[in-house]
């Protein structure tokens, strides 16, 4: 297998790369990332300025404002946006979640109405699947959508939910019959965001920051057309979203880690002084890396293969956010009381690493898809 850039992907790097260096600012490399990037105007700006370049939705039709290019030309697209330290489109959710599932299940009206606009970064969007008692265990929603007439009335709350105190709309998974079998009496929604009746209240993290909210749902009309799929068929339709919460991100994540062990190294030259176990240390998560950087190829061939992300995407984030925390951990251990003094990018970055294991699905259910559907073992339930 030749993993080179073929004429055409190194020609779109080349021309990505120079669109990068004259059109992001000096100042706005090397950010931190989590909840800094919304502190200004700019994250609109600088996604609708990726929008105008042809680089939101590489891989999105063209009928929805999207470049209809092949897979590859969006992993390469994360690579050199990390190279460059760009900061990423505010849209994430959008993007990663609800557009991919509003193209598999909504109505020609939904795609007209939302596609474009999530790409521009019009619309931000955030997904309403966690609550108080349901989270790793989707299917125990309780948030109710009552039909009356033609609305649903929502009641309930959400909580965890990235990006709620911007977002415009909500991808939102509901109990719309509480007598129906497990896993068919759900019903997704999208949901806007500035509906009378909905509540957003930042959570505030370890970071300091508040990326995510608890949202309360007091009697919200939301229409009939704006259900993606059928009425009950809530879970599938969830299915399609977590599918490509976990799939399409690896090259991104990985292609940040990248940038991290490039730091650590930084770091390592100028502090190891041949210390053996610490050396290891550091050529471990190198390694690692290349395993990520290869088993993201892999991912990448299946999705070129079928257009559907495969269970690598599981493995991938699994694998990603354990080492995360553990180089982030390394970093810190050798800058020692520097790490305090310098700009806190490392102390950031570790206390943010925390949360990598619990959002897109905690370590242990990571472990059991990989169990279930790629090794084939019995369900543990
Ligand atoms: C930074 C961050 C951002 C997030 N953003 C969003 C968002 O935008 N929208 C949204 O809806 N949610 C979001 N979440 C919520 C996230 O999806 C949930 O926290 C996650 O699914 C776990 O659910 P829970 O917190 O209810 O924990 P629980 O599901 O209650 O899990 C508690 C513990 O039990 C373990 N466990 C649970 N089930 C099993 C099992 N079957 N086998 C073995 N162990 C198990 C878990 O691994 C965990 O250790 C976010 C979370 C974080 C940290």
């Amino acid at each position: 297998m030749d993993l080179r850039d073929t004429q055409e992907e190194a020609a779109f790097r080349a021309e990505l790369r120079g669109w990068l260096e004259a059109n992001l600012p000096g100042e706005r490399r090397g950010g931190r990332g989590g909840a800094q990037r919304f502190d200004d105007a700019f994250g609109r700006e600088w996604s609708r300025k990726l929008y105008d370049g042809g680089y939101a939705g590489l891989t999105w039709p063209k009928e929805y404002g999207g470049a209809g290019a092949p897979y590859s030309f969006q992993a390469i697209f994360y690579e050199e946006m990390a190279r460059a330290q760009a900061p990423g489109h505010v849209g994430v959710i959008g993007l990663g979640m609800a557009g991919p599932t509003i193209m598999a299940h909504g109505t020609d009206e939904q795609k007209q109405a939302h596609l474009s606009k999530i790409l521009s970064a019009e619309e931000i969007w955030c997904q309403g699947f966690s609550e108080p008692g349901a989270g790793s265990d989707l299917a125990a929603a309780r948030t109710s959508a009552e039909r009356r007439g033609d609305v649903y009335v929502v009641n309930g709350q959400k909580v965890w939910s990235s990006f709620a105190q911007l977002a415009d709309f909500c991808i939102l998974v509901t109990l719309s019959d509480p007598d129906a079998k497990r896993y068919q009496g759900l019903t997704y929604l999208i949901v806007d965001m500035h509906s009378p009746g909905v509540e957003v209240r930042p959570l505030r993290q370890i970071t300091g920051e508040a990326e995510f909210n608890e949202i309360f749902f007091n009697d919200v009309q939301v229409p009939v057309s704006n259900r993606l799929g059928e009425e009950g068929e809530g879970w599938q339709v969830a299915m399609t979203t977590l599918l490509h919460e976990r799939g399409t991100l690896g090259f991104a994540l990985t292609a940040a880690l990248d940038v991290s062990v490039g730091k650590l190294l930084e770091i390592a030259r100028e502090r190891v002084n041949g210390d053996a176990g610490t050396r290891e240390r550091v050529a471990a998560e190198w390694i690692e890396l290349q395993a990520l950087r290869y088993t993201n190829y892999r991912a990448l061939g299946t999705l070129q293969r079928t257009g559907i992300p495969g269970p690598e995407g599981s493995a991938i984030k699994l694998r990603w956010s354990e080492q995360n925390q553990r180089l982030t951990k390394l970093g810190r251990e050798l800058l020692g009381a520097d790490g305090i003094l310098d700009d806190g990018w490392w102390h950031h970055q570790q206390l943010r690493s925390r949360g990598n294991t619990i959002e897109a699905g905690t370590s242990e259910v990571l472990r059991n898809i990989v169990a279930e559907r790629v090794l084939g073992l019995p369900r543990s339930r």
